[in-house]
């Protein structure tokens, strides 16, 4: 097995089978993101080395693979014929397998268009990681995330109705103090309009190397209480119209408020209102994140 350069895998998928498919990530502008920001350049791997490693898993665990997480960290810009070439190939190799994921930013999604991702789902792809972080455009153009509200929402539509899920991020803190209440609105409209298979609600924590971590020693950045990351996420889920599984499954998180929605909202609302009576000195510290 080829492995080169950070690998990277969601929690839900601490049991799939991980192959590289691409290295580095093609956008790397995130400014609270240390992932990829020392390399490598982001390239995508051969189709043949791919389907060899693909081969090599088969006979080292064989039927024992139920999942497969292609790394590393926008596998949905590699090209579309490619990336089917990989999945059938899967497919064929594995014809146990409950799943195959990626992970794809908005803007890399949106250029496959509805008719390569029906193409894509059709190939064996069924889930797509999406580091929304926030609806709120001005935070994303803050973050430099390359991507704004309304492709986000098209692009997620598009992945839906192609019959691929969607596995959705939101990152609590990310607009600071100063866009707290904005974060909160836009980024309940946008998944109100996705209604995503799942939310999974990370924290933001400052990481070393990255340009907001500059900004918040400057002064130009509130990094949020956890009294103020819980009620952010109590706006949210106060606003949400969705069917979807929120997941609180991250090590940032300062309370584990995961449910059904909507059937768990009062649930989870109750367990934010309880942290919100404890003392602040009972949660984590801001620190600076070195992973
Ligand atoms: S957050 Fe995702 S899209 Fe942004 S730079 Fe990091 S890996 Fe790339």
């Amino acid at each position: 097995m080829h492995y080169e350069g950070p690998i990277y895998r969601p929690p839900s998928e601490a049991d799939s089978l991980l192959v590289q498919a691409t290295v580095g990530c093609p956008h790397n502008k995130c400014t609270f993101c240390m992932v990829y920001k020392k390399g490598p350049r982001f390239r995508v791997r051969s189709v043949k080395g791919i389907e060899a490693d693909l081969r090599e898993a088969r006979r080292s665990y064989g039927s024992r693979v139920q999942t497969l997480f292609f790394p590393a960290g926008n596998t949905i810009a590699m090209p579309v014929e490619d990336l089917i070439r990989i999945c059938s190939c899967a497919r064929s190799l594995f014809p146990e397998l409950k799943r195959i994921t990626v992970y794809g930013s908005s803007q890399y999604i949106h250029r496959k268009g509805l008719k390569n991702l029906a193409r894509l789902k059709k190939a064996g792809l069924s889930r797509i990681h999406v580091g929304l972080e926030s609806g709120d455009d001005v935070v994303l153009r803050k973050i430099k995330k390359g991507t704004h509200a309304e492709e986000q929402i098209e692009a997620g539509l598009w992945a839906r109705e192609a019959g691929i899920e969607l596995s959705v991020y939101l990152l609590l803190g990310i607009g600071g103090r100063e866009r707290t209440l904005q974060h909160a609105q836009n980024t309940a409209s946008v998944l109100n309009a996705l209604n995503p298979d799942f939310i999974r609600v990370r924290t933001f924590l400052p990481k070393q190397n990255t340009l907001m971590l500059h900004q918040i020693r400057k002064g130009e950045f509130q990094v949020l209480s956890p009294h103020e990351v819980l009620a952010e996420l109590s706006g949210i889920i106060k606003r949400l119209d969705v069917t979807s599984k929120i997941r609180s499954d991250h090590y940032t998180n300062y309370l584990d408020v995961s449910g059904d929605m909507p059937s768990d909202r009062d649930r989870m609302l109750h367990t934010i209102e309880k942290g919100l009576m404890q003392d602040e000195r009972f949660y984590r510290p801001v620190y600076v994140g070195t992973q």
